[in-house]
C-alpha cells in the first residue's frame, strides 16, 4: 500500500464527487469539504494527520471499492435471474399451446416432439447461462474475500512498521502509547504488578565521538538485542529516546526489576561490543518506579525517569528506585 501519492487538486476534487455522486449525498459545500479533506488525508503523508488515520482512511475507501464491487456482481446476477425468468415462463406458454394444438390433434406427433426438444434445448441453455453466471459471481466474491485479506493484511503490517524503531526494531514511542494503556488496564485489573525500568547509557557521546556515529549505531543495536536476551517474551522492549530504552515489566515487582537490570549489567560487562578488535564496554544507568494503584502510564514512565535522573546525578552505572 503506498503512501506517497503526489497531491493534485483537480484529482482530489474529481474523486470527492465521485464519493458523494456514487452515496447519492448532494454535493453541498459542508458534504464536498468533509470528503475533499478525507481524501486529501490519504493523498498528503505529509498532512498533519497521522499516519495511522491515513492507513485507517486508505483501508476504508478499498473496503468501499470492494463492497461496491461486491454490490455490481449481485445486481448483474439478479439481471440474469429475471431474464431466465422470463424466458422459462415464455416456453411455459409455448409448452401449454402445444399441449392444446396436440390435444386437438392439429399438429403431428413429429412437430410436437421437435417443438418440445426446442423447447428443452432453449430451457437448458438458460439454465447453463445462470450456472455460469453464479459461478464467475462467486469466483468474483472469493477475489473481493482475498483482497480483503491482503487490506487486513497491509494494515496489520503497516501498524508494525509504523510502531517499530526503524534501526533496533524495538518498540518506538507510538508504539508504546498504544501498549502502555493496555498494560497499566490489565495491571490495575489483575493485581497490579507492572514496573517500568529506564536505562540510559552512559558517557555514549563519547562512543559516537572516538568510533564514528556508524559504530554508534551498531552499539545500539547489540545493546537492543542484549536487553531482549535478558527479558521474558511478554515484557516490552522500546527505544525511548537517542540512546534511553523502556523496559515494561508485565507481572513484575520492583524486586524483580532490580534483578532484571541487575543481570542487564552483568550481561553487558561480559559482551562489550567488538570492533575491529577493540571492545566497547557499554555501561548504563536505570531507574525504575512501580506502578501505583490510583497510576496512569504516564505518571508511572515519569517517576522512572526521575530515578534514572538521580542515578545519572549519583555518580554513572547506579540504579535507583523510585518511591
Ligand atoms: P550520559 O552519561 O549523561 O547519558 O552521557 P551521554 O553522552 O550518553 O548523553 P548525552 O545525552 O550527552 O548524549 C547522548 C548521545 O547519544 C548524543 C547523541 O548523538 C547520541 N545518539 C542519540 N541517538 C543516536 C543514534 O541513533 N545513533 C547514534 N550513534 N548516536 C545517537
Ligand atoms: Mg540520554
Ligand atoms: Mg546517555
Amino acid at each position: 500500500m503506498t503512501l506517497s501519492t503526489p497531491v493534485n487538486p483537480v484529482e482530489i476534487a474529481r474523486i470527492a464527487l465521485k464519493r458523494l455522486s456514487e452515496r447519492a449525498l448532494p454535493p453541498t459545500p459542508e458534504n464536498y469539504t468533509q470528503f475533499y479533506n478525507a481524501i486529501l488525508t490519504i493523498k498528503a503523508p505529509e498532512s498533519k494527520t497521522s499516519t495511522e488515520m491515513q492507513v485507517a482512511w486508505q483501508v476504508l475507501y478499498k473496503l468501499d471499492d470492494a463492497v461496491d464491487g461486491a454490490s455490481l456482481l449481485t445486481e448483474c446476477l439478479l439481471e440474469n435471474l429475471a431474464d431466465s425468468n422470463q424466458v422459462f415462463e415464455q416456453k411455459l406458454g409455448d409448452l401449454k399451446q402445444v399441449r392444446q394444438a396436440h390435444v386437438a390433434q392439429q399438429v403431428s406427433i413429429e412437430e410436437t416432439q421437435a417443438s418440445l426438444e426446442d423447447m428443452l434445448n432453449v430451457v437448458i441453455s438458460t439454465t447453463h447461462n445462470v450456472h455460469s453466471t453464479v459461478r464467475t459471481s462467486h469466483s468474483d466474491l472469493q477475489t473481493i474475500r482475498d483482497s480483503i485479506r491482503h487490506i487486513e493484511e497491509d494494515l496489520a503490517f503497516n501498524r508494525k512498521v509504523l510502531e517499530q524503531d526503524a534501526l533496533t526494531g524495538a518498540l518506538n514511542r507510538q508504539g508504546l502509547d498504544h501498549l502502555l494503556l493496555r498494560e497499566v488496564k490489565r495491571a490495575q485489573r489483575i493485581d497490579g504488578r507492572l514496573t517500568a525500568a529506564i536505562i540510559d547509557l552512559d558517557d555514549f557521546k563519547l562512543i559516537n565521538d572516538r568510533f564514528t556515529h556508524l559504530v554508534g549505531d551498531q552499539v545500539l543495536i547489540h545493546m537492543t538485542n542484549l536487553t531482549k536476551a535478558v527479558l521474558r517474551e511478554s515484557d516490552v522492549l522500546v527505544r525511548y529516546g537517542g540512546e534511553e530504552f523502556l523496559l515494561l515489566l508485565v507481572d513484575t515487582d520492583v524486586r524483580g526489576a532490580s534483578y532484571v537490570i541487575d543481570r542487564l549489567k552483568l550481561v553487558a560487562g561480559r559482551t562489550p561490543y567488538i570492533h575491529h578488535n577493540q571492545r566497547i564496554e557499554v555501561r548504563f544507568s536505570a531507574g525504575i518506579a512501580q506502578l501505583k494503584d490510583d497510576e496512569n502510564g504516564r505518571a508511572l514512565l515519569l517517576r522512572a525517569d526521575e530515578a534514572l535522573y538521580r542515578a545519572k546525578q549519583s555518580g554513572r552505572g547506579k540504579t535507583e528506585i523510585a518511591d
